[in-house]
């Protein structure tokens, strides 16, 4: 190993690897880290040089970030060996065993967060939203009804995440009529996981960046990180007005997603949910009982149940598909990423655990790609499209290449040769 221990790392090394794109190096430095950058045209457009190497350095080469360790080893997030029979500037072969296995791959959180910044905003009430819901291990607010209203609201409300959050408003992956899009934000500000503005941009980042430095929630970063840490660390390039200008400014068109980003009706849409649940619980418990304590008892087991804990538990689930299906599970494709299939994550979000699929084929609708990979969100949307709900539901890839080529087949035939 000592053979290739120096302080002096020259990118030359990952010209072997992928020639085409050793023009295209990007190439950041850590904390106590040197560099300088040399261009060298006989050789591959820019060479960096590193001259002294105290931290982790990560060069990204076009398709996925490597890493060169302090102690000169090579890796790569999804442990392909990265240089094969590659010589470093003194011409020392790079050994076999400088390849890390990717459980030893970590990435530095983006550079833009702030690590003492704490987005209060965030913070308070994911921090107060849970300890309400402790309310939950009191016997005096729990009904079988609350349970029921709790566990059907996981699965309505987080659609709306899902279908709409995530399908309709970042990947286009179908339309369906603006009043219905519109109902489904009002359903997805039930969940309290941001305006569509924001939740659409931060989504759109991660897909641009996955698991590369700039990726917002990587859990390559660390777990907690990936789950929540992320949201509640102020970012100085995601969490901005010029972000999701940038990102989602078709969002951003529509005057109700604007009015969301200018104005606290989203706060208020999640009050009245919440003091509705409790109004119906409080009526019914009243018919049905006859007493006024029946009452409260009743509507403070649905506003327990039914709104705080589904709150945290579709929470946690959203959450889940950042962190768990980045890190556990199988991959049916080596993408440029960390993503993975997690059939866990699978059932609790009803098709989008299935998320090495996902970020395979981002635009389609369906994240099913084997006969087992069940993506009940995807049969609702085809539930949509067969009621005349939704339309330009974009297929998986390898049908819309089958349609293709079928088009392709018509077209080329001419149209006087037909019997
Ligand atoms: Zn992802
Ligand atoms: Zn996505």
């Amino acid at each position: 190993m000592d053979r290739y221990l120096h302080p002096r790392l020259d990118i030359r090394w990952f010209a072997p690897y992928h020639p085409d794109s050793i023009s295209r190096l990007r190439f950041r430095c850590h904390e106590g880290v040197e560099a300088d950058e040399k261009r060298n045209q006989s050789v591959s457009g820019v060479t960096h040089v590193i001259k002294r190497v105290i931290g982790t350095v990560v060069v990204e080469d076009g398709i996925a970030p490597v890493r060169v360790e302090p102690d000169g080893r090579i890796c790569h997030p999804i442990g392909r060996p990265v240089i094969q029979g590659a010589s470093n500037v003194f011409g020392t072969q790079m050994p076999a065993q400088a390849v890390v296995q990717e459980k030893s791959v970590r990435l530095a959180p983006p550079e833009a967060t702030v690590p003492n910044r704490i987005r209060w905003e965030y913070a308070l009430p994911i921090v107060g939203l849970h300890l309400i819901a402790l309310l939950a291990f009191v016997p005096w607010f729990f009904s079988w009804t609350g349970l029921i209203v709790m566990i059907v609201g996981i699965h309505v409300f987080g659609q709306a995440i899902n279908l709409c959050y995530h399908r309709i408003l970042t990947h286009r992956a179908l339309k369906v009529p603006r009043w219905l899009e519109h109902g489904f934000v009002v359903m997805a500000l039930c969940c309290m996981e941001d305006t569509p503005a924001k939740w659409v941009a931060m989504h759109r980042i991660h897909h641009k960046h996955s698991d590369h430095e700039d990726d917002p929630h990587s859990p390559l970063v660390a777990f907690l990180w990936g789950h929540l840490g992320w949201l509640v660390v102020k970012n100085r390039e995601t969490h901005s007005l010029a972000s999701y200008r940038k990102f989602a400014p078709d969002i951003l068109k529509d005057p109700f997603y604007m009015k969301l980003e200018k104005s606290y009706a989203w706060v208020w849409i999640y009050i009245i949910h919440a003091v509705l649940f409790f109004a119906v619980g409080f009526g019914l418990g009243l018919a049905i009982d006859g007493t006024t304590a029946a009452g409260w008892q009743f509507g403070a087991s649905l506003l327990v149940w039914g709104v705080f804990v589904r709150t945290i538990a579709v929470w946690h689930i959203t959450w889940s598909v950042n962190s768990l299906t980045h890190l556990f599970g199988y991959q049916n494709y080596e993408t440029s990423d960390h993503s993975r299939n997690n059939w866990f994550v699978a059932i609790l979000t009803v098709g989008e655990g299935w998320h090495n699929n996902h970020h395979h084929d981002q635009a389609s609708a369906s994240n099913q790609h084997k006969w087992w990979e069940l993506d009940i969100t995807y049969y609702q949307i085809r539930i949509l499209e067969w009621l005349g709900l939704a339309t330009d539901v974009r297929r998986p890839r390898h049908q819309r290449h089958a349609a293709r080529a079928v088009v392709a087949t018509d077209q080329s035939v001419p149209a006087d040769s037909g019997d």
